[in-house]
């Protein structure tokens, strides 16, 4: 990688490309700066700060250097970038407030970080929840660090071909353009570590991340002294098969633990992100029985220490390799574990419904002392779905509790809502957004102001999703009726639905579809109508998502839905924030109790998004009454035709009575009273409860605290 050409910076610019490669400008007001800068350049490079100041002319920073405005702007960014970087300012973090512990960390390991756009090292949920979990620990002072990987051409990014067949693109990231440094050693030496990975040995270069207080460790195997195979292992999140899915967990695990170490970190937390990252166990073991211990105390440690969060209730959610693999990929660890081997693979076997084999998950919960699930029904599913490992324990007993999922408020509130609030609220709202009680306070603001702000970010919402439709017509010859699918015809007021997610069978993507003709008549109701604005990916290997996907495509090309049923391809961050924050409705049909937690309905509802769900994952905690909607078809079972039918009627008469009506009821000025009081309920509901402020906290009390203090 070419390092930043700093030279170029006027002195008194001098930190710019520091704050470009810290990540906290994403949710400070380092924003600010990069747009003042070049308007045109910022929205060019994808809001990409170290890309941006990679191809800016020395005239505009020249023209910034001498401008007031902007270097008030700076200035400020500055100050905040070392404010959120001090363990010592002048205010204690809540950290050192509650805990205080300065020795050790927590070590959290994930396959995927979703942070920005610019760093494209996620695939969606899972992902989002760990970067927005990274922020909220630097705004906590937690003593943090995180571990993933560093893939070069990331997931894929997304076309969809003229019949609606999902195309996925690979595009090799160029790490000039990328927030990332190298690692260094305490010695100023670049981090590389050495993991055995069958026979042989796998080099790992470390590259990290800042975010404010918190770094972001990310290993990469694309090393020349590798083989080809081997630098490829690292290419792709989820990519390849079994084999190379192993070989990357078994790097993330060692290499992850052997990376920590090398600079210097000792944590007191390892906490494990799904089943992914489950071999630390494994290196930890080693570790400790190399120092001597015997097998029984070492997993004991290991246990005291060991965090566990599980994420799906769906079976092939929970990776499980057959034993040959394991077997053949581990074989250059077992030489230091003589006997012990026998008791690292049974501690993962784990018949899941197709035979014994080694399961990340199973390994994961028999070496944690603190287990969790991701929402409180989440919770009842993981302990009745796992309780083989907890043979003749009634359910209560099992060991695994709940943390419900949140979303980390200053990523995911729109600009424009955060000044309305400051302006009546205080700016003490982004201090206190996780007390239920300071809510309460919303409902004195002017339903007018309120409204002004909802229809501000529908209309950048639409702004954008012409762009886009006009740059698939110019750029890849889209043809009219693609365009309109694009959603060029969406109307800026009409009510608008949107579903983004990641296409797969149980989130039901085409349910609303399920009777087309009633569906036709509300959405062309030439007074009140409605339009569904779509977006996300399907897994590649996933053909039933993909069909999922076309059908909605089709839905869309449909002139029987007359340009108001939209699909946006290439479903990303940049994406999912213009979505829930200008969409009226957020619409979330899973089959339950397959959706765990689900989480953009949080960030859609704190944006006055109100969420029309179905009564799983968190919504199952969520909804009071007043905040939203619960779909009810009232049919469970295994008919899952029937299941679905009645959803579907229960979400159509949802529309009709009373989704439908509320929008369109108007005052004289045009204002919708009625639609704005559920719109206020659902922030000042769903803000503080589901906030990563909140999760963050409960964290801290059940599981990071209690291992500090021993
Ligand atoms: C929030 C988010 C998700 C998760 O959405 P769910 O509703 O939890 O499935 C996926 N992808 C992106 C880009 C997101 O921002």
């Amino acid at each position: 990688m070419t390092p930043p050409d700093l030279s170029t910076l006027p002195e008194r610019l001098s930190r710019l490309h520091e704050l470009a490669l810290d990540l906290s400008w994403t949710w400070n007001t380092g924003r600010d700066v990069f747009r003042r800068l070049d308007y045109l350049l910022w929205r060019q490079s994808a809001h990409n700060p170290v890309l941006m100041l990679r191809q800016l002319e020395q005239a505009s920073l020249d023209r910034a250097a001498n401008d007031p405005d902007f270097l008030a702007a700076y200035d400020r960014a500055i100050q905040t970038m070392d404010t959120h970087r001090a363990q010592n300012g002048h205010a204690r973090t809540y950290w050192q407030a509650t805990v205080g512990a300065t020795e050790g960390v927590v070590a959290y390991f994930s396959a995927e970080f979703a942070l920005h756009q610019s760093l494209p090292i996620y695939a969606g949920g899972l992902g989002v929840l760990a970067g927005d979990h990274c922020k909220e620990a630097s705004d906590l002072g937690i003593p943090f660090v995180g571990v993933g990987f560093m893939y070069p051409q990331g997931y894929f990014r997304q076309r969809v071909s003229p019949d609606g067949w999902q195309q996925e693109v690979y595009e090799q990231l160029n790490w000039a353009d990328a927030p990332i440094v190298k690692a260094q050693t305490l010695d100023r030496k670049p981090c590389v570590v050495a993991v055995p990975l069958g026979a042989r040995t796998v080099l790992v270069q470390v590259w990290e991340v800042r975010l404010g207080r918190v770094r972001l460790l990310l290993l990469d195997t694309d090393l020349e002294q590798n083989q080809p195979w081997d630098r490829e292992l690292s290419a792709r999140l989820y990519g390849g098969g079994q084999d190379t899915r192993l070989q990357q967990e078994i790097v993330l695990g060692l290499g992850g633990v052997l990376a920590l170490r090398a600079l210097g970190l000792t944590p007191a937390v390892w906490h494990l992100n799904e089943g992914h990252a489950a071999f630390v166990i494994l290196q930890r073991l080693r570790d400790l029985l190399a120092e001597g211990l015997p097998w029984e105390p070492a997993l004991v440690e290991v246990r005291r220490t060991t965090v566990f969060t599980t994420h799906t209730p769906v079976p092939a959610g929970h990776d499980a390799f057959p034993f040959h693999l394991v077997e053949q990929h581990l074989a250059g660890c077992w030489g230091s574990m003589g006997d012990e081997r026998d008791h690292f693979l049974a501690l993962g076997t784990y018949d899941n419904g197709a035979g014994p084999q080694f399961n990340m998950t199973a390994l994961a919960m028999r070496s944690a002392g603190a287990i969790n699930a991701v929402s409180q029904l989440h919770g009842d599913v993981t302990r009745e779905m796992f309780a083989p490992l907890w043979p003749d324990m009634p359910p209560g007993d099992r060991p695994v509790g709940a943390i419900t999922n949140g979303v980390h408020v200053p990523t995911w509130v729109a600009v424009d809502l955060g000044r309305l609030f400051d302006r009546q609220l205080g700016a003490q709202w982004r201090d206190r957004y996780d007390e239920p009680a300071f809510w309460t306070a919303i409902f004195d603001i002017p339903d007018e102001e309120l409204w002004t702000v909802r229809r501000a970010l529908r209309e950048s919402l639409f702004q954008f999703v012409r762009e886009r439709a006009r740059a698939r017509f110019a750029g890849e010859d889209a043809g009219a009726a693609r365009v309109v699918a694009g959603g060029a015809m969406l109307d800026p007021h009409a009510l608008t639905i949107g579903f983004a997610r990641r296409f797969t069978g149980y989130k039901r993507p085409d349910l609303i579809f399920r009777d087309a003709d009633r569906l036709a008549r509300l959405v062309n109701d030439a007074r009140r109508p409605v339009q569904f604005v779509f977006a996300g990916k399907a897994h590649p290997a996933d053909e039933a998502g993909k069909h999922h996907l076309q059908n909605i495509y089709h839905q869309a090309l449909d002139p029987k839905f007359g340009g108001r049923v939209a699909f946006v391809d290439d479903y990303d961050l940049h994406v999912a924030h213009l979505l829930v924050q200008g969409c009226d409705v957020w619409l979330n049909n899973p089959r339950k109790p397959l959706e765990a937690s689900g989480t953009s309905g949080m960030k859609a509802a704190m944006n006055g998004v109100p969420h029309l769900s179905i009564g799983d994952g968190w919504w199952a905690e969520g909804y009071t009454g007043d905040n939203g909607w619960l779909i009810d078809g009232g049919v469970t079972g295994t008919d899952l035709d029937a299941v679905d039918t009645a959803d579907a009627g229960a979400l159509y008469r949802l529309l009709e009575s009373d989704v439908i009506p509320r929008f369109y009821e108007r005052t004289t000025k045009g204002v919708p009273t009625r639609w704005l009081a559920m719109v206020k309920q659902s922030i000042a509901t769903v803000t503080p409860r589901f906030s990563t402020r909140r999760m963050l906290k409960d964290y801290i009390e059940r599981a990071y605290a209690p291992a500090f203090r021993r």
